[in-house]
């Protein structure tokens, strides 16, 4: 299994990184160099490759310095991404490879329309696609494309860590138990939060399995039978997706 670690950035961004026994790394939408600068200066790490997933400034904003400092890293973005120095521009079903591990690329468009997932080794870095406890929000206003990325990433296996890029876990559980204030897995989950929360410990990276227990927006066929307005699975996420954007 690869190891992997997280540089914070921001108020909530997670720039993750993932390192060999060599020293060596690969990093995911870094949108601040600055962090990222310090923490491989430190641990004395050499910086190989840089994937993107989506064009957001804070996914993108640390990459032009990145690579002025570390010459002949590569970068790995969207094919429709608007992005200069790309070396790889990447779309569904691409296949990348970190340290000696296949990860397939897997579009998933609707938060914006180039958003992109890496997927491998039991490990999916999804960007602002999937959070715990919630989703990304929907500036396409393509709810078509939001619902089917996250049913392809509901469809992976159950022992997939989902690595996204923000610490939302808290503020989505609110909205969560809000929808669904009986679900005893989810007040569960969100004590667990809290406390680790209260601790200052990451919440993220979370497993598939658990999240499809807890979050709403992966629950949408079950929440949609008990709804009042009969509304289809997909009616029941553009509803439940336009409610949080208002909570
Ligand atoms: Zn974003």
């Amino acid at each position: 299994m690869l190891h992997v670690e997280f540089i914070k950035a921001f108020e909530d961004n997670y720039i993750w990184l993932i390192k060999n026994n060599n020293n060596e790394c690969v990093i995911v939408d870094p949108g601040s160099s600055i962090p990222v600068i310090e923490y491989l200066k430190n641990r004395n790490l050499t910086l190989k490759k840089i994937l993107i997933t989506h064009h957001h400034q804070d996914h993108i904003g640390g990459v032009k310095e990145l690579q002025e400092i570390f010459r002949d890293i590569e970068l790995i973005a969207p094919y429709n991404i608007n992005l200069p120095n790309v070396t790889s521009h990447v779309s569904d079903g691409d296949v990348i490879s970190i340290f000696n591990h296949t990860f397939e690329v897997m579009e998933l468009p609707g938060h914006t329309k180039e958003h992109i997932g890496f997927f491998g080794d039991k490990k999916l870095f999804c960007g602002d696609v999937l959070f715990s406890g919630g989703c990304g929000r929907v500036f396409t206003k393509k709810y078509d494309d939001m619902f089917e990325s996250l049913l392809k990433i509901k469809s992976l296996p159950g022992d997939t860590l989902i690595f996204c890029a923000h610490e939302y876990t808290e503020n989505n559980l609110k909205f969560a138990l809000h929808t669904e204030p009986k679900n005893h897995n989810l007040v569960q989950y969100n004590q667990v939060v809290s406390d680790m929360r209260t601790k200052n410990i990451p919440t993220i990276p979370v497993k598939l399995s658990n999240e499809k227990k807890v979050n709403p927006f992966l629950r949408c066929d079950i929440l949609s039978k008990n709804d009042l307005e009969n509304l289809s699975e997909f009616d029941f996420f553009i509803k439940l997706r336009k409610q949080k954007d208002l909570f």
